[in-house]
């Protein structure tokens, strides 16, 4: 009798994990969840148990290698695919595709949006105007106004510190001034903070806006500056530097992005912006220095006139993000760059030499 107590107490335990555990596990959009952060996030969503939908269209302008770049997407969520099975499901479809990402939203009851997908870049967006205001705004809208449509009560949104402009006034903090563009990349990412509030506003949907600091590590993009200039050091190609190689960065690592967005997924704010940043700046010949050691190799520099779309320093501040959502940056750039060096030992200098 004592023996069948206890058994029945061990099984009430049991019961109440399992439930607490099904109703912490999510059903999560991610559009650009292909992407170097929407993979991944994926990756981290699907390994904690959540159930993660992928709705991405595959697409990388402004750059020689983007065939390769999206050849490298497809890979990463195939293994993932493979891992995760029913917990992952992979849309190829635009967000400016209004049809197929509704049924993207009819079929799966979807309790968090993270909204990544965009084209990114300062110096691409001078080359692909329409598309950057097509995919960056009129995309926002469309996913936006299916989060609406389908109840969704919060949403993660990709900014960037190009909200910024070429302010002076660093560390930047979310309340500072960022009327001030200074490329159309920023400007579309000040809309979709715009437009994220007015959607909090008018339909009480929480909205947090992310603005990333140059983000660098494994699965990285191909044409970021952490990216191409490791690429060019290990191949001793010349590397091109825009402008004297005195701009300053605040350089973040992936993992504390993908902790800081998963943090953002699971509390709703209302409508919040928070910077996500490393907090660490370094001036852009240093980084090339801390590369090459990385590497092993050195680094041939050829430098060509800025670029105004370019600013001058990023940093941020990381204040309100810890104090609300528990944010604290944890890799040194040092260890950053060692671990975006071994995959790209592992994954791009072997695929290179098949
Ligand atoms: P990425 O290019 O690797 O990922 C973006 C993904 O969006 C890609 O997989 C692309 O195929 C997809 N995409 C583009 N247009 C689409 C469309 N119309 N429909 C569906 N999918 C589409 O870039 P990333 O570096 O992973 O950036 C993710 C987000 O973070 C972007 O919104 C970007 O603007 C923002 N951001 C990135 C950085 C950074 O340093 N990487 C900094 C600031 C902000």
């Amino acid at each position: 009798m004592v023996l069948g107590k206890k058994m029945f107490y061990k099984a009430c335990i049991i019961l109440c994990l399992f439930i607490q555990n099904n109703a912490l596990c999510k059903t999560i959009l991610v559009t650009g969840g292909a992407g170097f952060i929407g993979g991944s996030v994926t990756e981290a969503l699907l390994e904690r148990g959540d159930t993660v939908i992928v709705l991405d269209c595959f697409v990388s302008l402004g750059h020689s290698r983007a065939l390769e770049y999206n050849q490298l997407k497809r890979d990463r969520l195939a293994v993932l695919k493979n891992q995760y099975q029913e917990n992952l499901y992979i849309y190829e479809c635009s967000i400016e595709d209004v049809q197929s990402c509704d049924e993207v939203f009819k079929t799966h009851a979807i309790d968090v949006v993270c909204h990544l997908a965009a084209h990114a870049g300062v110096r691409n967006a001078m080359e692909s105007t329409k598309e950057f205001i097509q995919t960056n705004i009129q995309g926002t809208v469309n996913i936006l106004d299916l989060a609406v449509k389908y109840g969704v009560s919060h949403c993660v949104l990709a900014s960037s510190s190009s909200v910024y402009g070429d302010s002076a006034d660093v560390p930047f903090t979310e309340t500072q001034n960022t009327d001030y563009q200074s490329s159309l990349y920023g400007a579309t990412k000040k809309s979709l903070e715009l437009i994220a509030h007015v959607y909090h506003h008018l339909y009480g949907v929480s909205t947090t806006c992310l603005r990333f600091f140059t983000v660098y590590g494994p699965y990285g993009r191909f044409d970021m500056a952490p990216f191409i200039f490791m690429d060019a050091i290990y191949n001793q190609k010349a590397l091109t530097v825009y402008g004297d190689g005195t701009a300053i960065r605040d350089f973040t690592y992936i993992d504390d992005i993908v902790d800081g967005i998963i943090k953002s997924i699971d509390k709703p704010l209302g409508y919040q912006v928070f910077n996500l940043g490393s907090t660490h700046t370094i001036v852009l010949k240093d980084f090339i220095n801390v590369i090459a050691q990385t590497v092993g190799k050195q680094s041939i520099i050829t430098y060509k006139d800025g670029i105004k779309a370019d600013v001058r320093q990023t940093h941020a501040s990381v204040e309100k993000a810890l104090l609300l959502l528990g944010y604290e940056p944890k890799a040194l750039l040092k260890d950053g760059l060692q671990k975006m060096f071994d995959w790209y030992s592992k994954v791009i200098t072997k695929e290179c030499n098949e």
